[in-house]
């Protein structure tokens, strides 16, 4: 029998530090305290390790990133003027398979976020059951700032810098945060002249004219949709009529909120970097989508008289309604505010929005979260699925992809679900641990190289 792991947890750590122990505290969240979001996810692999019974040297194998690279890319500007950018890549593990996940561009990159995400992507092709191992990127930059130009220069800076890195049975980049698929256009072109081929598989969410999947666009909210459909099935109630608040309008909160509501359920608020917006008697999310693209953003959505624009973009997490979705950033609701949330079901489209503490509160107040790395996993479901059709040189139809991706995310929701009845715990730490089990096993198998 492996032996349980006699490091002390983070949570239990920071636990300790802190001087608030009365009370009135929530078992199991006394001394909350901001963590970061690399430090969020390792509580959250020792939750689930502890469930597993994991031994210290299982843990050593596969909590740790196992290859962070960081860069300064120089980047010639439009004025003439050269600035330099840092930039991230980091490869979490790859014993199922090559390092898969997106690329981020964002004012607000840090190591720290670059470490959780690829850690996250490890166990959501894990809880997805893709061969595939994790990865994640990013470049420290605003890219609403530069030009088409210079952010053409930038992304393709990015992946010469890092082109030992990459490769499609190595480490397969996709789209994140503020990045598009005419980024990864550039990113398989740079690559593909750099190598004297055409390498279609080095990146995903790529345009459907260079090999990109039908369907790889709205994957992601089509997954999140499949398994809330899935989770509330489950609890024996139906989601038309259901109430929808979302956070974040990009592209997985957006077409979250168009799914969503084509299913019949009511989107009564959405919110970006603009601000929330709130209608309760419903805001048309076809034409809150339409208006996003045509503005790049809600900012003036209130003054179409479709919804009214409320004091604190923060609020919109805690709207009285049955589904909340944060589709935005990491460490949205955490042991500040949870206390405050109503929604019944948590779909999480971000990566990380909830802190442990914020676990723990909702779960005890009886939220049913999916997490992160079941909820959003469909968008890398269709990045392998594209990968594979860029293999074969053979493409399917949207069809073809939709009802695969909803076989993956069925298949990945039940596994989750039924291990959470099984050690009755909550489903972030049984997806955890169903995703830890088959890395752990995969890297057993292999063994050491020397
Ligand atoms: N960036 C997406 C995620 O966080 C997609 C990753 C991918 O397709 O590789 O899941």
């Amino acid at each position: 029998m492996p032996k349980t792991t006699k490091k002390e947890s983070i949570a239990s750590k920071l636990a300790k530090k802190s001087p608030m122990k009365t009370a009135a505290v929530i078992p199991g969240t006394e001394g909350h305290q901001p963590v970061s979001a690399f430090e969020n996810a390792m509580i959250q692999f020792d939750e689930a390790a502890k469930v597993l019974k994991l031994s210290s040297s299982q843990i050593a194998v596969i909590k740790q990133p196992r290859r962070i690279t960081e860069v300064q890319l120089p980047v010639r500007m439009d004025d003439g003027s050269i600035e330099t950018f840092t930039a991230y890549r980091v490869q979490h593990n790859i014993a199922r398979g090559p390092a898969k996940g997106g690329v981020r561009f964002h004012q607000n990159v840090s190591l720290d976020e670059v470490k959780a995400l690829a850690f996250w992507m490890t166990y959501k092709c894990a809880v997805a059951d893709i061969p595939m191992g994790g990865g994640k990127g990013g470049v420290i930059v605003d890219p609403s700032r530069l030009s088409v130009s210079e952010l053409e220069r930038l992304s393709r800076r990015y992946f010469a810098e890092l082109v030992d890195l990459f490769g499609p049975d190595r480490d397969v980049p996709a789209p994140d945060v503020n990045t598009t698929s005419q980024i990864m256009a550039w990113f398989m072109d740079t690559y593909s002249m750099h190598h004297r081929n055409h390498v279609p598989g080095v990146v995903t969410g790529k345009p459907l004219e260079l090999g990109g999947s039908a369907g790889r666009v709205m994957a992601t909210s089509r997954g999140l949709l499949f398994a809330t459909r899935r989770a509330v099935a489950r609890k024996s109630e139906k989601l038309p009529g259901m109430t929808v608040a979302v956070q974040g309008f990009g592209n997985v909160g957006s077409y979250s909120a168009t799914l969503l509501q084509d299913d019949g359920c009511k989107v009564v608020a959405i919110s970006d970097v603009n601000g929330a917006f709130h209608n309760p008697n419903g805001i048309d999310a076809h034409k809150a989508l339409a208006y996003s693209t045509k503005n790049r953003g809600l900012k003036g959505f209130d003054l179409t008289g479709m919804a009214k624009k409320m004091k604190n973009a923060l609020d919109i997490l805690e709207l009285d309604v049955d589904i909340l979705c944060p589709c935005a950033l990491e460490l949205q609701i955490t042991g500040k505010n949870a206390q405050k949330v109503k929604a019944r079901y948590i779909c999480e489209g971000a990566n990380g929005p909830l802190d442990h503490t914020a676990d723990k509160i909702l779960d005890k107040k009886g939220s049913f979260i999916i997490p992160d790395i079941l909820c959003n996993s469909g968008g890398v479901i269709v990045s392998y699925l594209e990968w594979v059709q860029n293999n074969m040189g053979y493409y399917w139809t949207e069809e073809r992809v939709n009802s695969d991706l909803e076989r993956f995310m069925n298949k990945a929701f039940d596994a989750v679900y039924d291990t959470m009845k099984v050690h009755k715990c909550s489903m972030r730490v049984a997806a955890f641990a169903v995703s830890i089990q088959r890395v752990s096993q995969a890297s057993e198998l292999r063994g050491l190289y020397a």
